[in-house]
C-alpha cells in the first residue's frame, strides 16, 4: 500500500476577481521509503503541493490519502493532529527557537506528543547523537554553524518517528560543502527506511534523491527515477 496517494488534486486561490490555479491536476503515488526531489520553476506550484502534502493546507479538488486516511476534507484541528503524528518538517531557514538549546529544540515535538520530561531529554539527546551533535546539546542556535543548525532541525524532524520528512530547500542557506554534508545526512536517513520529499531548484542537490518530479504551471511535467542512482529495490 502506498504511503501517499494524491488523485487529481487541484488548489486554486481566489483573490478578488482573479482566480489562480496554483495546482491544476496533480496525481502522484509515493511509496514508503522513497526519496523524491520536487523541482520546477518559481510559481510552478511546489510550495502549494508541499503545503498540501504536509497537511498545512487542503486541496480545493481531488483527494489526498496519507497512510490510508483521506485527509482532503479534514478540519484544521484534525490536520494538526495528522501533522504532529505523520510529518517531520525541515526548512531552509532552520526555524529553531533562538533562546532554547539544541536539546530543547529537538525535544519540542515530544511535548505535544505528551512524552514526560526525562524521556524527552533522553530521546532528544539520542537524536542529536545520531546527527553527529552529541557534543553540542547545550548550545543555542547562534552558537552553532549553519550546518549544525540544520542538523538540529533534522533531528527535530525525526524525533517523533514521522511517516514522511518534508524538506523545503534544506540547503538553500548553506555553502556548497555544508550542503553536501546535509545531503549526506539525508541519504543516511533515507537508508534507514525513511520517506523523504525534498524541494530544491538545484540539480546537484536533486541528484541525491532517487526519483525526480518536475512541475510546471500547476502540473507534473515529468516524473522519473534518478538515472545517476543504482536502484536496489
Ligand atoms: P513555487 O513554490 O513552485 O514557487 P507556489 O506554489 O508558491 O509555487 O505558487 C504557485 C502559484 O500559486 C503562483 O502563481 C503563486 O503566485 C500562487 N500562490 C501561491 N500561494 C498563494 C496564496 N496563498 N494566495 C494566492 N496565490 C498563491
Ligand atoms: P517559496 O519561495 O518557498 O516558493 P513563496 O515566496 O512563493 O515561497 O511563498 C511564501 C508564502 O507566500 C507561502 O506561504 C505562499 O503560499 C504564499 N504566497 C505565494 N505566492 C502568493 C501570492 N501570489 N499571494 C499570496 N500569497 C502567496
Amino acid at each position: 500500500e502506498p504511503l501517499i496517494t494524491i488523485k487529481d488534486i487541484g488548489r486554486k486561490y481566489v483573490i478578488g476577481a482573479e482566480t489562480i490555479h496554483a495546482l491544476k491536476s496533480v496525481s502522484l503515488t509515493i511509496n514508503k521509503g522513497e526519496f523524491v526531489a520536487l523541482m520546477g520553476p518559481s510559481g510552478s506550484g511546489k510550495s502549494t503541493l508541499m503545503n498540501i502534502l504536509g497537511c498545512l493546507d487542503t486541496p480545493t479538488k481531488g483527494d489526498y490519502i496519507l497512510n490510508g486516511t483521506n485527509v482532503s476534507h479534514m478540519t484544521d484541528n484534525e490536520l494538526a493532529d495528522v501533522r504532529n503524528k505523520e510529518i517531520g518538517f525541515v526548512f531552509q531557514t532552520f526555524n529553531l527557537l533562538p533562546r532554547n538549546t539544541a536539546l530543547d529544540n529537538v525535544a519540542l515535538p515530544l511535548i505535544y506528543a505528551g512524552v514526560n520530561k526525562v524521556n524527552r531529554q533522553e530521546r532528544a539527546k539520542h537524536a542529536l547523537e545520531n546527527v553527529g551533535l552529541g557534543n553540542r546539546i547545550d548550545h543555542k542556535p547562534n552558537e552553532l554553524s549553519g550546518g549544525q543548525r540544520q542538523r538540529v532541525a533534522v533531528a527535530r524532524a525525526l524525533i517523533n518517528d514521522p511517516s514522511i520528512i518534508l524538506a523545503d530547500e534544506p540547503t538553500g542557506n548553506l555553502d556548497t560543502k555544508t550542503s553536501i554534508e546535509i545531503m549526506g545526512l539525508m541519504e543516511d536517513i533515507h537508508a534507514k527506511g525513511n520517506t523523504i520529499i525534498l524541494v530544491t531548484h538545484e540539480e546537484d542537490i536533486a541528484m541525491h534523491a532517487h526519483r525526480i518530479v518536475r512541475m510546471r504551471d500547476g502540473l507534473v511535467e515529468n516524473d522519473y527515477p534518478n538515472p545517476n542512482i543504482q536502484r536496489v529495490q
